[in-house]
């Protein structure tokens, strides 16, 4: 199997290369706004959006946002494989786009897929301009590996829905103007039938947004509380009754992000702290594994986009390469923390801190988008054929 780029692809990759190499605010610099991010909330998180929104309508103006968007849509009308290399360089370079990935990696091709016309005219463009964040309001406290259990109720009240519920662990739904919504619309029907997906404006009365502080110490995700909250008829996204469907698209998505690209410290960062705390061990057989296990999300990624490229399905390729990059990441950090002994567990305003804020962050990746557990039960039935045991 050939994994390597097509011509094509390999002008493509050399563009994206050289444009981000001129224009990406380069990783500790004054303008690096991924930094103010996973700090805590307040000053650091505006400056974050700030940036953030500044650097989404940079890309849009360059051509890279929407790659493979209609063009009618502010789209570029190109290939998903281009969507695939323009995040594996800008991830390569250390920017974070996080504060966008909800609604423009994950809600817009939802929306693209599912939606009307006359939404996708409205709230496409403005999402890729980076002019409107986006949060996804679906799991509830009983309702996160079982998503299809959801308990909010969406009741028909004449041009109306009237929602009541609570979500959990709203990503940016603090700073978001839109959520794609998943509510209970037949309490009648078999619990993955009777469910519809909403686009509802958080400014809408009734909804209460109460950010909640994880162990990192930022507040990047949310309870939302909905009391009676009215949202008209034109907000129903897909057909009612058929949101579970419209999900599907999104999570399929947000596995291929999370699992995507390489996050976490690098193995450069990892190979200078090893080359300063010379406590006597020797782990270069650590380091050598955690090298090696770059090299395979290097070839995981060449793998997901030769699939993209061939029209094909990426459902076995990301879970894989979401359980592997979530057990990397917790390796990588483990090692660094070992190589700094007793100082990395101190927070103190130096690089341990750094490196503390890693490990208290790494296990994030293996819950989020679907636990490893998840990953694999999706691993079994749907790409092995393993029947699913009776209850
Ligand atoms: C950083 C972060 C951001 C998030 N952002 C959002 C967001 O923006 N919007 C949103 O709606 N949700 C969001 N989530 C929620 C996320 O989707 C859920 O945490 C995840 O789906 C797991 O659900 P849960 O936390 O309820 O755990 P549970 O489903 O209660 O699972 C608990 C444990 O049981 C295991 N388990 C459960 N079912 C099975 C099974 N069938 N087979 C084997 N093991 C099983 C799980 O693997 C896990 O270890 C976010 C989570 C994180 C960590």
């Amino acid at each position: 199997m050939n994994l390597a780029d097509t011509p094509d692809e390999a002008a493509f990759r050399a563009e994206v290369r050289a444009w981000l190499v001129a224009n990406a605010p380069p990783k500790g610099s004054p303008d690096d706004f991924s930094q103010g991010y996973g700090v805590g909330d307040g000053p650091d998180e505006e400056l974050f959006l700030e940036r953030s929104r500044a650097w989404q309508a940079k890309v849009e103006a360059a051509g890279f946002a929407g790659l493979s968007w209609p063009k009618e849509y502010g789209g570029q009308g190109g290939s998903q494989s281009k969507e695939y290399i323009y995040a594996q360089e800008q991830s390569r370079l250390g920017v974070t786009t996080e504060a966008f990935d909800v609604g423009v990696r994950m809600i817009g091709p939802t929306i693209i897929e599912h939606a009307r016309d006359d939404q996708k005219a409205a709230l496409l463009p403005p999402m890729l301009r980076g002019e409107e964040i986006w949060c996804q309001l679906y799991s509830e406290p009983l309702s996160g590996s079982d998503l299809a259990s959801v308990r909010t109720t969406a009741i028909r009240d004449g041009n109306d829905w009237v929602v009541n519920g609570q979500k959990v662990w709203t990503s940016g739904a603090h700073y978001s103007k839109w959520a794609m919504l998943l509510a209970r619309t037949d309490p009648a029907a078999a619990k993955h039938k009777g469910l519809t997906c909403f686009i509802v404006d958080l400014e809408t009365a009734g909804f209460d947004i109460r950010p909640l502080r994880q162990m990192t110490g930022a507040r990047h995700f949310n309870e939302v509380f909905m009391d009676d909250v009215r949202i008209p008829a034109s907000a129903e996204f897909g057909a009612v009754n058929d949101g579970w469907h419209v999900v599907l698209t999104t999570l399929r998505h947000e596995r291929s992000i999370i699992g995507g690209g390489h996050h976490g410290p690098t193995f450069a960062e990892l190979a200078a702290l090893a080359a300063r705390s010379g406590d006597g061990s020797d782990r270069s057989r650590d380091l050598v594994d955690v090298h090696i296990g770059d090299r395979l999300l290097d070839l995981l990624d060449m793998r997901v986009q030769s699939t993209l490229s061939h029209g094909r399905d990426t459902t076995m390729e990301s879970s894989v390469k979401k359980i592997f990059h979530g057990r990397h990441i917790s390796r990588t950090v483990r090692l660094g923390l070992d190589l700094q002994g007793a100082a990395g567990m101190v927070t103190d305003g130096t690089e341990g801190d750094h490196w503390a804020h890693e490990a208290l962050n790494a296990p994030m990746y293996r819950i989020a988008g679907g636990t490893d557990e998840i990953q694999r039960n999706i691993l079994a039935g749907r790409v092995l054929g393993v029947p699913e045991r009776k209850k």
